[in-house]
């Protein structure tokens, strides 16, 4: 594309990259997807930043989000010209309550607010957005706290007032503890029976153990299975079909799926094998191991 460009007008040139801006807007996520295109071309640059259509939705997420500070957030949000509609920050642990306000009050179109795992922020700070982005009957329609701390019930029903919608806010108070917690659904087609009444397995992820894979709710009567990967839990099914360590016989949960230690079969029709970490350091697998600490 470097050499095509270069051999057109510069007029014609910007207009191709309008065109092809205009294509690939849709397919655009995140701020890294965005930055990393800016690298493309000097018009391309040029085009993306002066695009205010592109920045309203601001999108940052890991591996960006460690490096996002209320100075560079505050820089990214300012190019779509108070016209930011959906503001996402995970786990973007160096963003402050009044980094966010800064935007927000400088974006008063803002409907949804993401923001879970910004362990920096606090309910008084969230709270303080979403008052006034709604003071001029204006809706926001999600807000994702999960991860922020200090969340209390009260503060949560205040929230509600401002975001009234089911499912709106993605925590909600468990009836088991009353922790502000976020509530997984159950995948056992009994508990989502009736229609009317609550289903019994509701509540947070310490009150209710569930199937890391299936998500279905583990009650007394139902068998749980260990997971390797520390603290998970599988329902007897899952636990069939996963892969186990050959020494303790737990599989890990496919999230965690990266933390096995493959081991090299003996001939190239062997069965893939794999020992979980607990089992590789103990069973002196591992090469350090064999270092001779004694002085
Ligand atoms: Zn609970
Ligand atoms: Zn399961
Ligand atoms: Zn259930
Ligand atoms: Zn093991
Ligand atoms: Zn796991």
């Amino acid at each position: 594309m470097r050499t095509e460009e270069k051999e057109e007008g510069e007029e014609e040139q910007w207009r191709s990259v309008h065109e092809v801006l205009l294509i690939v807007l849709p397919y655009l996520h995140s701020l890294f997807e965005l930055l990393s295109m800016t690298r493309v071309s000097r018009s391309f640059r040029d085009a993306i930043r002066d695009e205010t259509a592109l920045w309203t939705n601001v999108v940052v997420e890991p591996p960006l989000s460690s490096r996002l500070t209320d100075e560079t957030l505050w820089d990214i949000t300012s190019k779509s010209a108070g016209k930011l509609k959906t503001l996402v920050l995970r786990q973007c642990l160096r963003v402050t309550d009044k980094g966010l306000r800064r935007v927000v009050d400088a974006n008063p179109l803002i409907r949804k607010i993401i923001v879970p795992g910004c362990t920096e922020l606090t309910p008084e700070g969230i709270m303080g957005c979403v008052e006034s982005l709604t003071k001029n009957n204006h809706n926001v329609e999600t807000l994702h706290i999960n991860g922020v701390h200090g969340f209390t019930k009260h503060h949560l029903s205040s929230l509600s007032n401002y975001l009234p919608q089911k499912g709106a806010i993605d925590v909600e108070v468990c009836p088991k503890c009353e922790e502000v917690m976020m509530i997984p659904d159950c995948s056992r087609r009994s508990c989502n029976h009736k229609q009317t009444s609550e289903r019994k397995c509701r509540g947070c992820r310490f009150c209710v153990p569930r199937c890391v894979e299936c998500s279905v709710c583990l009650g007394p009567d139902t068998e749980i299975q260990e997971a390797a990967c520390g603290g998970d839990v599988l329902c007897l099914e899952c636990w069939l079909v996963l892969p186990k360590c050959r020494f303790c016989n737990k599989p890990y949960c496919t999230s965690h799926s990266s933390l096995r230690h493959e081991i090299a079969g003996t001939d190239a029709a062997s069965r893939p094998m794999f020992e979980c970490q607990a089992c590789y350091y103990r069973a002196g697998t591992n090469p350090y191991d064999a270092f001779d600490y004694q002085i």
